[in-house]
């Protein structure tokens, strides 16, 4: 995955340093939304950048787990950019129906 180029702050959370590891994992609303989907098990090990931890919960999803992954990373990251650039803001509830409603 490529590297997003630190803009400085998280739009969401007002944390410096976002990237997509913050952005996926680090920031407290996608810890929400994770939780809510039922996905806190990708935080079982704890991890310091985006590639060792998507290649750590590849190997460990099943194949249906991983499909959501995907669209759950997607529609995280589609919410992350309607906030920077439309200034429109979901809260992880919301995304959270976005994806299920998406994978279903
Ligand atoms: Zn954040």
């Amino acid at each position: 995955m490529r590297t997003v180029i630190a803009e400085d702050r998280c739009s969401r959370c007002g944390q410096e340093g976002e990237d997509s590891f913050h952005v996926f994992y680090l920031c407290p609303t996608a810890k929400e939304i994770w939780s809510h989907l039922n996905f806190s098990w990708i935080f079982n090990n704890s991890y310091m950048d985006t590639w060792s931890w998507l290649t750590w919960v590849f190997s460990q999803g099943t194949n249906e787990q991983c499909r959501s992954f995907c669209c759950e990373l997607w529609l995280i990251w589609t919410n992350r950019n309607k906030l920077l650039y439309e200034n429109i803001s979901n809260t992880s509830w919301d995304i959270s129906k976005q994806i299920q409603s998406y994978i279903l």
